[in-house]
C-alpha cells in the first residue's frame, strides 16, 4: 500500500499518454506550445504498462488515462486491454474531449474501459468554437451519445467562465440530467499557459446562480473525490471542484504520470521525479522506489488559494488535469 507522510493512501494514478491535443482550449492550451516533447522521449505503451503493473502491485486501484487528448494516441485500446488483462478489477477510466470518441467508444469498452469524463463547456456551437478554437461541438456530442450507447458510464466536466459560458450552467446541467450523467463544475484554475482574458466563475457565484433555478442540499465531500457534492430535490447530484478552497487536499489519493515518465505528486507544483530511466532499463525495483519516493514527498495541499499570488507553471495538457 502507498501511504504518504500525511497518512493519505495513494491508490489513484492518472496517466497522461500524450500532451498533444486537437483543441486549443482557452483555459489550457490557447496557443500551440513552443515545442512538444519529442516523440522518441515518450514512453511506449509497453514501457507505460510495465509501470502500470508496478503501480498496481504497490496498491493502485484506479487508473485514469488522460492527456492532452488521449484519443490522439494510436492503439490506446490495446494499452487499456493490457492493463485490464493484468488486473480486471482495476477501475479504468479516461478523460477526453470526445472529438474522436464516436469511432473509438466500442473498441475502448471492449478493451476494458469502464468510464469516461468528457469536457462539455457549452451547448452552443459558436461558443465551443471560441473556447476550443475549432468547430467541435457536433463531434463532441456525437461522441457522448456513442459512448452511452456502448455502455460506458459518462460524467461531464464544465469549466464555467464569465463572458464565455457562465450563462449556460443550467442548460449544460439539464443536458446531463436528462441523460442521467453527473456533472462536475470545475473552478477555473489559473496557470501560466492559459489565456490572460479568462475570468473563472467561483463556486459561491455558481451556487447563487443555480439556487435561482433549483433547491439543493450540501452533501460535502464523498470519499477521496475532489468534488464538493450537492443533491437536488429530485435526487440529482452535481459536484463542484474548488481548488482555491483546497479542502479536497485532505483526502487526496492521486499522483500523476506524464507521457515522458515524470511522476508528479501534486497538480499545482513543479516537483516531479522521472521513472523514464528505470523503466527503459526494465529496472522494476528502481521504478518502484521512485514511485514510493514521490508518494513520500506529496505535499499537504495545493497553493491555488495561496498568498504568494503566483499561478502554477504546470501545464494542464502535460499533467492531464
Ligand atoms: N483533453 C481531455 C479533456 O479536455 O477532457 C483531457 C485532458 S484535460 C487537461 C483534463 C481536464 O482538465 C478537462 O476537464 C479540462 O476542462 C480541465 N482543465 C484544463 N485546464 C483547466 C484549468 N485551467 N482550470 C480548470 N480545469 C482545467
Ligand atoms: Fe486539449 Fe483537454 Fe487542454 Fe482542451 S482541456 S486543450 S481538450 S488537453
Amino acid at each position: 500500500m502507498l501511504i504518504d507522510s500525511y497518512d493519505r493512501v495513494v491508490d489513484y494514478l492518472r496517466v497522461s499518454v500524450t500532451e498533444r491535443c486537437n483543441f486549443r482550449c482557452q483555459y489550457c492550451m490557447p496557443e500551440k506550445p513552443f515545442s512538444w516533447v519529442p516523440k522518441e522521449n515518450l514512453l511506449s505503451f509497453e514501457e507505460l504498462f510495465l509501470f502500470m503493473k508496478i503501480a498496481i502491485d504497490e496498491g493502485v486501484k484506479k487508473i485514469r488515462i488522460t492527456g492532452g487528448e488521449p484519443l490522439l494516441r494510436e492503439d490506446l485500446d490495446k494499452f487499456i486491454k493490457m492493463i485490464y488483462d493484468y488486473e480486471p478489477s482495476i477501475d479504468l477510466a479516461m478523460t477526453t474531449n470526445a472529438f474522436l470518441l464516436k469511432g473509438a467508444a466500442q473498441r475502448l469498452k471492449d478493451a476494458g474501459l469502464r468510464r469516461i469524463n468528457v469536457s462539455i463547456d457549452t451547448l452552443k456551437p459558436e461558443t465551443a468554437h471560441r473556447i476550443a478554437a475549432k468547430d467541435v461541438l457536433k463531434n463532441v456530442l456525437a461522441g457522448v451519445e456513442e459512448a452511452r450507447r456502448v455502455g460506458l458510464k459518462v460524467k461531464v466536466n464544465m469549466v464555467p467562465m464569465k463572458n464565455m459560458n457562465a450563462d449556460e450552467i443550467v442548460d449544460v446541467l439539464e443536458y446531463c440530467k436528462e441523460r442521467d450523467m453527473s456533472i462536475r463544475f470545475i473552478e477555473y484554475m489559473e496557470n501560466q499557459h492559459a489565456s490572460k482574458d479568462i475570468s473563472g466563475l467561483k463556486s459561491d457565484e455558481l451556487l447563487e446562480r443555480l439556487r435561482e433555478h433549483y433547491e439543493f442540499t450540501d452533501d460535502g465531500f464523498d470519499g477521496s473525490s475532489p468534488s464538493h457534492y450537492y443533491t437536488m430535490k429530485d435526487g440529482y447530484r452535481f459536484g463542484i471542484i474548488e481548488p482555491y478552497a483546497d479542502d479536497f487536499c485532505k483526502k487526496c489519493n492521486r499522483i500523476r504520470l506524464t507521457a515522458e515518465g515524470n511522476l508528479i505528486p501534486c497538480l499545482y507544483f513543479d516537483e516531479a521525479l522521472s521513472i523514464g530511466k528505470a523503466i527503459k532499463a526494465g529496472d522494476i525495483n528502481a521504478a518502484a522506489e521512485v514511485l514510493r519516493e514521490v508518494v513520500r514527498t506529496k505535499p499537504e495541499k495545493n497553493r491555488w488559494g495561496g498568498e504568494d499570488g503566483e499561478s502554477s507553471s504546470r501545464a494542464f495538457y502535460e499533467t492531464g488535469g
